[in-house]
């Protein structure tokens, strides 16, 4: 028992003056004297084996070996934030200046207003939704009632995917031209009545402007029940449009033509820049927001949904556009740039 002692405080001695900073001294200290796994710790556990006359004995020679590390930590200790004070009056570092403010990031306006509108219709029942970004020409085109021959095939300067191209149908794939396809994907899986959103990026290959960009996101909204009417459809535009900008919206529907919807309108909304009364950036007052309309009977028929029981309302919101009429800004391409002086303002 004395060896091991006169052998542990050799090394707790030696261990001690080696160390150098508080951190290396508290690892040393802790490494004999932790009451739960310390050497020293143990060595006292020990002295209930050794025989009763050696007890008083022993048991001094401990209590003088953990007073003289005590009294060696303490003055290693000392030494050491003496030597640290030290160091910082003689060094050009200041404690009582104010700290650097640490950058913090913030959330692009895109998610901003996308994360707003899920909100708005999760509250309303709506599920969210999402899929794939690589599909195939069945759900871009075929599955949403797209002529064989129709020119938006072309419009839509797909992203083919290399080895896909000669193929047809569900073998030949694309990055998504739009979500719409998606929400077909959706219908063959679920049972109406239902109603859901569906954010996401969608691709073009097509020459970039203030106005266009290769990839972009869109939101698109579908309600399906047995009684939808167009008036149910205006609601839904303005809902979200209200949710956005936080004031109500006037907005237009106008025929158009949409493949995939029947009768398909252009919606659009008055310009908040002029209100209304011509600008450079609307021309005539009203500002083109999304394509809407009740789904095409051969939509409802690819996504297994009978035409003649259930009705539909569809928008397709270009999401970009939105955030770009909301924070006034006039380039598409800053939004993806990732050029901090445009990010940082939001
Ligand atoms: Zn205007």
């Amino acid at each position: 028992m004395k060896d091991r002692l006169q052998k542990i405080k050799k090394n707790i001695v030696n261990e001690l003056k080696r160390t150098q900073t508080i951190n290396q001294l508290e690892i040393v200290y802790n490494k004999y004297f932790s009451r739960k796994s310390g050497e020293f710790s143990r060595l006292i556990k020990d002295v209930k084996t050794i025989a009763m006359e050696q007890k008083p004995v022993i048991g001094k020679l401990l209590n003088d070996v953990k007073n003289e590390a005590q009294i060696l930590y303490d003055k290693i200790k000392d030494d050491i934030l003496q030597n640290s004070k030290f160091a910082i009056q003689n060094s050009d570092y200041d404690p009582t200046l104010p700290g650097e403010n640490q950058k913090i990031g913030t959330l692009h306006p895109i998610t901003r207003v996308k994360n707003d509108l899920n909100d708005a219709f999760k509250f309303l029942g709506f599920e969210i939704y999402e899929g794939p970004e690589i599909t195939s020409e069945a759900y871009a085109f075929d599955k949403l009632n797209f002529p064989e021959d129709h020119p938006a095939r072309e419009i839509m300067d797909t992203y083919w995917i290399a080895g896909a191209e000669k193929n047809v149908g569900k073998n030949k794939l694309c990055l998504r031209p739009h979500l719409t396809g998606g929400s077909v994907r959706y219908m063959q899986t679920h049972k109406p009545p239902f109603r859901f959103v569906y954010p996401g990026r969608a691709f073009r290959n097509e020459a970039t402007d203030a106005g266009h960009e290769r990839c972009f996101y869109q939101y698109e909204a579908l309600i399906v029940n047995d009684r939808i009417s167009l008036a149910g459809g205006k609601i839904l535009v303005d809902t979200i449009l209200e949710r956005v900008f936080g004031k109500k919206v006037k907005i237009r529907m106008r025929p158009g033509f949409f493949p995939f919807v029947e009768p398909g309108f252009e919606i659009d909304m008055q310009c908040l820049n002029c209100g209304g009364n011509g600008c450079s950036v609307c021309g005539d007052g009203w500002v083109e927001m999304m394509p809407g309309g009740p789904p095409h009977p051969n939509v409802f028929k690819a996504g297994n949904i009978d035409p003649k029981k259930w009705q539909g309302f569809y928008i397709n919101i270009g999401l970009d556009r939105l955030v770009m009429m909301k924070y006034g800004i006039d380039d598409i391409r800053l939004m993806h740039s990732g050029d901090l002086r445009f990010l940082r303002q939001f």
